[in-house]
């Protein structure tokens, strides 16, 4: 009776799951993302509920291709059909960061989709190749236009309060967290400073003098 009265309740990440999965030095191998999207004023066409989340990638043993989490966050929000008049903020946490397969299209789908601006949080940097070159694939992606960061203490307490049924338990940080967030942050930092910006001018000058080589008498000798 009760329950029915109630506004449907948000489906939760339970507290074993979250740590497992986004706990930024275990190595799970799986992916799981967060997503929040500010709604903007008037009809925003996000079914009631749906504003904030959490999905996973759809593992090998589940019927059908697998399907990564950020193409299966990309189902979701198409099929929501956005209104192109108004302006939508997303921000994703995912405890990998996206590979090549999944940046390129994610950065696809911001430029066919100006209406909506995309923050991107990872837990860990994925650095396998197997899909490509993931740094090219996350340069891509940032010149779309996605700010990319590396979560960091306060967007791990941010989705613990936001995504997962704590039972009113406070955010346990664990060993190394800012250390190993740190750690990532730098490398995220140094693979996206590698796209030159384009008011550089062109990094290369013709020689202004003629550069001077042996000279050919002394390549003779003076045998004669
Ligand atoms: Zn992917």
């Amino acid at each position: 009776m009760e329950a029915s009265a109630a506004p449907m309740a948000r489906r939760l990440m339970d507290e074993d799951t979250f740590t497992e999965n986004f706990n930024n030095v275990n190595w799970p191998r799986k992916t799981y993302l967060c997503y929040e999207v500010e709604l903007p004023d008037g009809n925003s066409r996000v079914p009631p509920g749906w504003d904030k989340g959490f999905l996973r990638n759809k593992p090998v043993h589940v019927a059908g291709p697998p399907r990564d989490a950020e193409m299966r966050f990309l189902d979701l929000i198409s099929s929501w059909n956005l209104d192109q008049k108004l302006r939508y903020r997303v921000t994703c946490f995912i405890s990998w960061s996206p590979c090549a397969v999944c940046a390129q299209r994610l950065a696809e789908f911001l430029r066919e989709n100006s209406h909506l601006s995309l923050r991107i949080f990872a837990s860990r940097m994925y650095t396998k190749r197997k899909y490509g070159d993931y740094e090219e694939g996350l340069r891509t992606l940032q010149a779309a236009g996605a700010q990319i960061a590396i979560m960091a203490s306060e967007e791990f307490e941010h989705c613990w309060k936001t995504f997962v049924d704590h039972q009113g338990r406070p955010f346990q940080p664990w060993d190394e967290l800012d250390a190993k967030s740190r750690y990532l942050s730098e490398q995220l930092q140094h693979i996206l400073q590698l796209m030159a910006p384009p008011s550089l001018p062109p990094l290369y000058f013709p020689p202004s003098h003629p550069v001077p080589g042996p000279s050919f008498r002394s390549l003779t000798g003076s045998s004669g």
